[in-house]
This record gives structure tokens, C-alpha cells and sequence, in this order.
């Protein structure tokens, strides 16, 4: 089945809600039948929280998507290792060259680090890799040529080895704050005046190349001097690089609409006096307990926490993928609040879907079948043509589940093709558009137990045959890996000690 005979058959096609227009738009690629994806990633200083591991998931689900349509997708994820200060501001120390200073390691050891914990983190949500996966400090060279394009244009100027980017020149023939709806006078008049530490001739000048201070360990030379790259000229830079001037989608999360996505489109326009980007998405954030996740009020939990359950704050540990079930169970644009509830929750719903699943293709065969098979079929198409409407997929699957009971019960029928059918593009769409797995703890468990018995068995045996050596070295070595084994009256059952 081609992708577009599977567009045709449902007559609908995707619709992309744009934060640049506010509007759902009907998604045309520029070239035909593929896409350039630009996704603004972490910068690698500390572990990535769960908010933005939502953000992650909820492109994962686009690229799933874009990718089940047929579409040849370039999804392109930067790595921000250089150049974002504290606070997202243009003063103050970089979050990396901070880390490093506090734990006196190397700069690129935290990046490292941080990257590594990014990957496997994403990898147990079960994220796609992107296509390109491009780093701020391996695109130096690009970012300054592009200094000097906005130089050259006259949008920018340089002050003591700095070059800003006059914000009150480019909104004459532009409008900066095209993408977040403000106005450049509403900013002036609401912002205090400028501290005597800034060389800024206006507050919204925003720095595309910081001049280094000798104590600034992360620093290149420049035709201005030894410095480093403003935070958002590097997506600017890599966007341009990997999917030309002009692409398709590019995403984030909400908090990076005003300003790294606004300055992005300013750096852009100012060079190529075209909009670099047709589609802007925004996914939204993700809240704990009603209130925003932060380290330092303590309402907070690490991937890691809610994968073990280290966490006070949850009742239980949730395998990644009940997390990102719980995840998709909203759609990407509207708030979602996590919750010990919530996750129990999901982690009911997650099993019963998948327990519905598992009897598709058990069905009892019918010469006819007795309802429109492609209609239940249209309706994953249609949610998710629907600017990808996870939650409404998934209640469409759950439906879906419904027919299945009554096929058992032989209130409906199904024919064999249709049987195969349904089983096939449910497969598609919890595992490959989803992105769910079908592992889950209960089949962990079921291996678990299954393996346990025979070491119990054998642990019988020898001490039936009074070899209370290989009885105990059975017990004591299973206690040493955490598995404990307790004798009563029905027999012997083990628990795990965590
Ligand atoms: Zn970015």
C-alpha cells in the first residue's frame, strides 16, 4: 500500500496547526513527498527533565507520522554545546563552561556526559535518532559567515569584539515579533533601561558573536576577536546547512517561541529576505502535581526516578513506556499534568489496549464481515491528519478494541483479509506511529517467573535429595542478584528487593 493510496482512502490529509498564522494548514511539503524537519535539542549542561523529554516525544510522533505517511523525512535535532548563557539571556556565564567550573572537569566532559544521558534516555522512551544530530561548537565556521551576512546587510553592528543584531533597524521593514504576536514598541516600553554592564544600543538587540573575557575558557577566533557564537544563531546556522534557506517544519518547546525562535527568523530573513520556515510547531509543557516541575521547590522527578520509582513522589516505578503512553494520551499542544494517579492510570489503560491487541488474531473467521472495517481504519488517519491527535487516535484504538470483543462474542463478524487487516494497521499504529513497544513488565515478569520456577524446582530436588549444599547455593546466590526465595506452608515464592 503506497502512502498516498493510503491518503486517498480516507480523503483526508494532514493538517499542521502553524504558530506562525494560529491556524491548522494543510501540509505541503515544498518538494514533493519530502520533508525537512528542524527540532531545537537540549543543551547538554544537566539531565534532561521530563518536559522536555515530552517535547522529544511529541516530534517523535511527527517524524513517526510524516514517515508512515511515506513522506522521506530529514529530521534534523541540534545539540547546543556552547553558546547558551544562564538565564537565556546575553550576560552571565555559560551554562556548560558553569558546570564544568563547578565540577572542574573539561567543558566538553559535561557535554559528553549530558549527551550521553540525553541518547539513552530517548532511547528508552524509544525515540527515532534524527537524521542529523549537528553540534554548535562543530559549526563555528558557519556561524560566523552568517555574522557577516547580517553585517553586511546592515542589521548588525559590532561593539568591543560583540556584534548584536539592531532589532530596531530590522523591524523598519520587518516585523520582529512576527511569531510570538508582540510588538517591538510594547517591548521598549515595558523594558527597564539597560544595565551599565551592556554595550547594547537597545535592549532587544540580541548578541550573534559574544566577545570572549579572558577568563571565558570556550572561545574561537573571529574577525572580531576571540569570542563565541550568540545561542540562537547556531540553529539559524545548522537549519540553513541541512535543509536550505526554505524548509518545512521547525519545532520546540513553548518556552523557545520568544525569543530564540523570533531572533531565529530575524537572522534568517536578514540574510535571505525570505521566511525560513513554513510550519512552526510548539509543543507544550509538561507540569507535576498541578504545579511546574523545578529542582529547587523539590516538585520534580528525573526520568530515571520514574523508571525505578526512586521518588517520593510516586507511588510505584512506570516503564518508559507507560510514561510515554501517558504522554501521548494528550495532545501535544495542550498542557499535561503528571501525577502518581495519572501514570496508574495509563499504566491500566497501556495494558488493556495491549491485551485487546493480543486477541486480534485469535478472531474467528467469517465468510462476510458485518461492519466497514476501513471505517475503524479512517479514524486513526483522521485523528492524526487532525494536527496529530494522539489522544483522539488512541480512543479511536480503543474502539477498535470494542469490535474486537464483539467479534469474540460473535455480536459482529470479520472476515479473514479483514482480520489481517486490523491487525496489521493497529500493529502500524500503536507500535510504529505510537512509538510503543511490546515489551512490558507483565511479559518481563512472565519470563521471570517462568525462569524462577525451574531454579525453585531444581532447589526442591536437592533438597528432597538432602543436598542442602546446591539448595542453599541456589537460595543464597539468587539473594546475592536481589531475588529473595521464602519458604511456607503452599510452597516456595520469591520476591525482588529493590
Ligand atoms: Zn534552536
Amino acid at each position: 500500500m503506497t502512502p498516498r493510496s493510503k491518503m486517498n482512502e480516507t480523503g483526508a490529509s494532514l493538517r499542521i496547526y502553524n504558530s506562525l498564522s494560529g491556524k491548522k494548514e494543510l501540509f505541503t511539503p515544498i518538494e514533493a513527498q519530502q520533508v525537512g524537519m528542524y527540532v531545537c535539542g537540549p543543551t547538554v549542561y544537566s539531565n534532561v527533565h521530563l518536559g522536555n523529554c515530552r517535547t522529544f516525544i511529541s516530534f517523535d510522533l511527527v517524524y513517526r507520522y510524516l514517515k508512515h505517511l511515506g513522506y522521506k523525512v530529514r529530521y534534523v535535532r541540534n545539540i547546543t554545546d556552547a553558546g547558551h548563557l544562564e538565564h537565556d539571556a546575553d550576560e552571565g556565564e555559560d551554562r556548560i563552561a558553569k558546570k564544568a567550573r563547578l565540577e572542574r572537569i573539561e567543558p566538553m566532559e559535561v557535554v559528553q556526559r549530558y549527551t550521553v544521558d540525553f541518547h539513552k534516555t530517548l532511547a528508552a522512551f524509544n525515540t527515532l535518532p534524527p537524521s542529523i544530530e549537528p553540534t554548535a561548537t562543530g559549526h563555528i565556521i558557519e556561524q560566523i559567515e552568517i555574522v557577516k551576512k547580517i553585517i553586511d546587510a546592515g542589521l548588525a553592528y559590532e561593539i568591543g569584539g560583540s556584534v548584536y543584531f539592531d532589532v530596531a533597524k530590522y523591524n523598519t521593514t520587518k516585523h520582529y515579533g512576527v511569531l510570538s504576536g508582540r510588538k517591538l514598541e510594547d517591548m521598549i516600553h515595558n523594558t527597564r533601561a539597560l544595565s551599565g554592564q551592556s554595550d547594547k544600543k537597545t535592549p532587544q538587540d540580541f548578541a550573534l558573536w559574544k566577545k570572549a573575557e579572558p577568563q571565558h575558557i570556550m572561545r574561537w577566533p573571529s574577525p572580531w576577536g576571540d569570542g563565541f557564537p550568540g545561542w540562537h544563531l547556531e540553529c539559524t546556522a545548522m537549519s540553513a546547512k541541512y535543509l536550505g534557506e526554505q524548509f518545512d517544519i521547525h519545532g520546540g518547546g513553548m518556552d523557545l517561541k520568544f525569543p530564540h525562535h523570533e531572533c531565529e527568523i530575524a537572522q534568517a530573513e536578514a540574510i535571505n529576505n525570505k521566511k525560513p520556515v513554513n510550519i512552526w510547531m510548539h509543543a507544550n509543557m509538561l507540569t507535576l502535581n498541578g504545579k511546574k516541575m523545578a529542582k529547587s521547590t523539590g516538585n520534580n522527578i528525573l526520568p530515571n526516578e520514574l523508571f525505578d520509582g526512586s521518588t517520593e513522589l510516586l507511588s510505584k516505578a512506570f516503564t518508559p513506556d507507560v510514561a510515554r503512553f501517558f504522554m501521548l494520551q494528550a495532545h501535544y499542544r495542550s498542557m499535561l499534568d503528571l501525577s502518581d494517579d495519572a501514570l496508574l492510570a495509563a499504566e491500566k489503560g497501556y495494558a488493556r489496549l495491549k491485551e485487546g491487541i493480543s486477541r486480534i488474531e485469535q478472531l474467528p473467521e467469517s465468510q462476510q464481515s458485518s461492519v466497514s472495517l476501513d471505517s475503524y481504519i479512517a479514524s486513526y488517519y483522521r485523528a492524526m491528519d487532525d494536527d496529530f491527535n494522539s489522544p483522539i487516535l488512541i480512543a479511536a484504538l480503543f474502539e477498535s478494541i470494542k469490535l474486537v470483543h464483539l467479534v469474540e462474542k460473535g455480536t459482529e463478524t470479520l472476515t479473514k483479509a479483514d482480520i489481517q487487516k486490523l491487525q496489521e494497521t493497529v500493529h502500524a499504529f500503536v507500535y510504529d506511529v505510537l512509538g510503543l513497544t511490546l515489551t512490558s513488565t507483565n511479559e518481563q515478569n512472565s519470563y521471570l517467573d517462568s525462569a524462577l520456577d525451574v531454579l525453585i524446582e531444581l532447589r526442591e530436588q536437592a533438597r528432597a535429595n538432602k543436598d542442602f549444599v546446591t539448595s542453599d547455593q541456589i537460595r543464597d546466590q539468587l539473594l546475592a542478584k536481589g531475588i529473595q526465595l521464602k519458604d511456607d506452608k503452599d510452597g516456595t515464592s520469591y520476591t525482588l528487593m529493590s
